[in-house]
């Protein structure tokens, strides 16, 4: 779990105040990785004081976080720091954070990133890092896991040095969050919840998390009687507790299904798993039935036919991804999974995309 959160509009501005303590002296720097929205946004980068050696580093966020790109940024820091940094803070979304996350753990574990796609595999501590999203929904901001597109897969290094050491939830930070994206990443935070709730991994503990996540959701994406504070502090408290959902047990169909969207078109996180999600009527029904009005709702329309034109070979290439990542199976339908999710089963699903 994460070890330490404030919470509240404005507590960003408590960062100098968090930090000072965990510097290691004038040549170990705080590395700040932002978003590339916010740059030239001085509304935020004013507020992060950079002292001796301190840098940000601007994150593009067309694409999701590769682990050559990781590397990349690893090696970076060590040819330009004699020490280690005294930490390493990610401000942004899900991709930012996950950076942050990332090469935190990969400053102190020799190798390549890829090798460490997959569960416990990470050996040493990370150097200390801080997480402040500034879009909610994914829970990448209290998870154990850092998703990267590697060679071989997509996949999270997933480990118990993973989550943040200190994370900063301001609701204020999403104020600007594009009203698509608003809902794309928020969706993911509902389809965090319904696979939790629906899964045979589920226990008191991450159904505490999730029914409340849930009930959260409903508020934000169905009345239409909250501000728009109100609706930005719900939905980060939402993301929370979704994260803390499946942090306890696992995500299911949409996020396995979703995988294999990503790692060969290329479609992100939220869109990918509202665009599967849209077809899981078998699975969710009630889910997909809530999933339906929140779309209506907002006016969005989900991309149609991405997999139109795709050959016999791409869509093995996103069975074989999404078969792959058995744990979400096992969640969604059980230690017979086998029996019922085969290959044309998926094959269907993937061609009405
Ligand atoms: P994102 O990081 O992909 O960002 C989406 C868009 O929103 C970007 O264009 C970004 O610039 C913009 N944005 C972010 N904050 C903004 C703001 N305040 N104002 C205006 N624009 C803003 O979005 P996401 O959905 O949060 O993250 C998706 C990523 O998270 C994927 O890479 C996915 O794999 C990962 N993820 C990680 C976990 C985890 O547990 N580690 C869980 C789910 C998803
Ligand atoms: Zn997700």
């Amino acid at each position: 779990m994460v070890s330490r959160i404030v919470f509240g509009r404005g507590s960003f501005n408590q960062l100098d105040e968090i930090l000072a303590p965990k510097r290691n002296g004038r040549n170990a720097p705080f590395i700040f990785y932002v978003d590339e929205v916010f740059k030239g946004n001085h509304w935020l980068t004013s507020r992060i004081t950079l002292s001796y050696k301190d840098k940000i580093i601007y994150v593009p966020t067309k694409e999701e976080p590769k682990t050559s790109q990781i590397d990349q940024l690893v090696e970076d820091v060590i040819l330009e720091f004699s020490e280690l940094p005294s930490g390493i803070i990610g401000i942004g979304g899900g991709i930012v954070m996950d950076v942050a996350k990332a090469v935190s753990l990969m400053l102190t574990n020799k190798g390549q990133s890829k090798d460490y796609q997959g569960w416990d595999l990470i050996k040493n501590p990370a150097i200390y890092h801080v997480g402040i999203p500034t879009i909610s929904g994914t829970g990448a901001e209290v998870s154990r896991t850092t998703i990267l597109t590697g060679p071989d897969r997509k996949l999270g290094i997933n480990s118990d040095y993973t989550p943040f050491d200190q994370v900063i939830l301001d609701p204020e930070l999403t104020k600007d969050v594009p009203k698509n994206q608003w809902f794309y990443t928020g969706m993911d935070c509902f389809v965090h919840c319904v696979e939790s709730l629906n899964g045979t991994y589920l226990n008191a503990f991450s159904k505490t998390y999730g029914e409340k996540a849930y009930e959260l959701c409903q508020e934000i994406f169905l009345s239409d009687n909250l501000t728009e504070e109100e609706s930005q502090d719900k939905l980060m408290m939402a993301s929370w507790h979704g994260g803390m959902s499946i942090a306890y047990s696992q995500v299911g169909v949409a996020h396995a299904m979703s995988y294999g969207l990503g790692y060969l078109l290329g479609v992100k996180h939220g869109i990918g798993n509202c665009i599967v999600f849209d077809h899981l009527e078998d699975f969710y029904p009630e889910g997909v039935a809530m999933f339906k009005k929140m779309k209506e709702q907002h006016g969005v329309e989900l991309p149609q036919g991405i997999c139109a034109d795709l050959d016999e070979n791409q869509f093995n290439t996103m069975i074989d991804v999404a078969l792959s990542l058995e744990p979400l199976w096992e969640n969604a339908i059980g230690k017979n999974w086998k029996t019922k999710i085969t290959r044309e089963v998926l094959l269907k699903l993937y061609q009405k995309m």
